[in-house]
């Protein structure tokens, strides 16, 4: 057995969003490292059957996580089953696609609606897991928060701009929080540039950009993201930290 994977043999880690795409990677590369892992997915009920079946004293709970009582009982759930709980995730999230000219298709109900699943679920679920979180945290093994974001987030890019502002938005519920839940409790971002997931199978020109302008020439692979998620678990230290993840194209 690796030396991490001794020092997480009984440590927990959820992730949300976990039965595709980036979620599903960080899960199975935590798994690697060593964590117990509770999946959690909006309707993929038998994918996450699945990949219990693959993950010793793995657990899966269903959850829409625009429904505030389901975002409680995903966490209960969660901390009932395990007992614990050393890392959370916050990865499950919707896009909308707009033209940031069409001021007009950005109605009310898809600001809401981003909102609720890209902030706000987020935000319940941290402030329901806080005292375990703080329960299991040692000062050598601190617990760990990451939230998903995006290189939209950070730079006047993205898919929309209801899209970009919440993920805007859990940049800075990251940091804000870094402050209010240290030292017990590290909390990071990854902000990805474009990810080859079910998300943007059908982004072509996206695909396009990355290939002819990031500097990697490529957009990244969910492992790849899944690789600084771990990266971001291992440490003691880093908190407060947005990783920009985009290949480079930030500095074309
Ligand atoms: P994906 O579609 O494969 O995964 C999204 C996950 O979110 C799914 O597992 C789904 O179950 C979950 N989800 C969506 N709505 C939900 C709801 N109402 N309740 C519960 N779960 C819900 O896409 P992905 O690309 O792996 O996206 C994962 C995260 O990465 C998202 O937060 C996304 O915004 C972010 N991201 C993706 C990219 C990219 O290029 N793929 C880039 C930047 C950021």
């Amino acid at each position: 057995m690796h030396s991490n994977q001794e020092k997480n043999k009984n440590r927990v880690a959820l992730i949300t969003g976990s039965t595709s795409g980036i979620g599903r990677a960080i899960a199975e590369q935590l798994s690697d490292d060593g964590f117990t892992i509770a999946f959690h997915s909006k309707s993929s009920v038998t994918e996450g059957e699945r990949l219990v079946s693959l993950h010793q004293n793995s657990t899966y709970t269903q959850a829409d996580l625009s429904d505030q009582n389901q975002v409680k009982h995903l966490m209960s759930d969660v901390l009932s089953q395990h007992g614990r709980l050393d890392v959370l995730v916050n990865n499950a999230g919707i896009n909308a696609v707009i033209p940031h000219d069409s001021l007009k298709e950005a109605s009310v109900e898809i600001w809401r609606n981003l909102y609720e699943v890209n902030v706000i679920a987020p935000w319940i679920l941290i402030s329901e897991a806080e005292n375990a979180l703080r329960e299991s945290s040692t000062q050598d093994c601190p617990s760990s928060i990451i939230n998903i974001s995006s290189h939209a987030g950070v730079r006047p890019k993205g898919a929309s701009i209801p899209y970009a502002a919440t993920k805007s938005a859990l940049n800075h519920v990251t940091k804000l929080l870094a402050l209010s839940l240290s030292p017990d409790i590290r909390v990071n971002a990854i902000a990805p540039g474009l990810v080859d997931t079910p998300m943007t199978e059908t982004w072509a020109e996206a695909h396009k950009l990355w290939k002819e302008k990031s500097p990697m020439g490529r957009g990244a692979k969910p492992g790849e993201i899944a690789h600084i998620a771990s990266m971001l678990v291992s440490s003691s230290y880093l908190t407060g930290e947005i990783i920009l993840s985009d290949g480079g194209l930030n500095l074309t």
